[in-house]
C-alpha cells in the first residue's frame, strides 16, 4: 500500500516483533504482530479516502500500544 510510505509502524508493544498492516476483505484495516498475533481493533472504511484515514488510525492505535492480545492467559 504505497500511501503508507509516510506512516511509521512501530514494533509490537508486547513482544517487540515485526508489525504488519492488514486489509480485511476490502472493508477494514488493522495492524497485527507477525510473532505473537496480537492486533489492533478493526478500523472500517468505505472508500479510498476513508481507507487512508483508517490506515493512519490503525497505525496510531498500534503505536500507542492499544492492542488486543490473542495470547492465552493475558
Ligand atoms: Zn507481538
Amino acid at each position: 500500500m504505497d500511501f503508507l510510505e509516510d506512516i511509521e509502524i512501530l514494533d509490537c508493544p508486547i513482544c517487540g516483533g515485526a508489525a504488519l498492516l492488514e486489509e480485511e476483505n476490502g472493508w477494514c484495516l488493522y495492524v497485527t504482530c507477525l510473532d505473537c498475533g496480537c492486533s489492533t481493533a478493526e478500523i472500517p472504511f468505505k472508500n479510498e479516502e476513508e481507507k487512508k484515514d483508517a490506515a493512519r488510525r490503525a497505525v496510531n492505535t498500534w503505536n500507542m500500544g492499544k492492542v488486543i492480545s490473542m495470547g492465552p492467559g493475558e
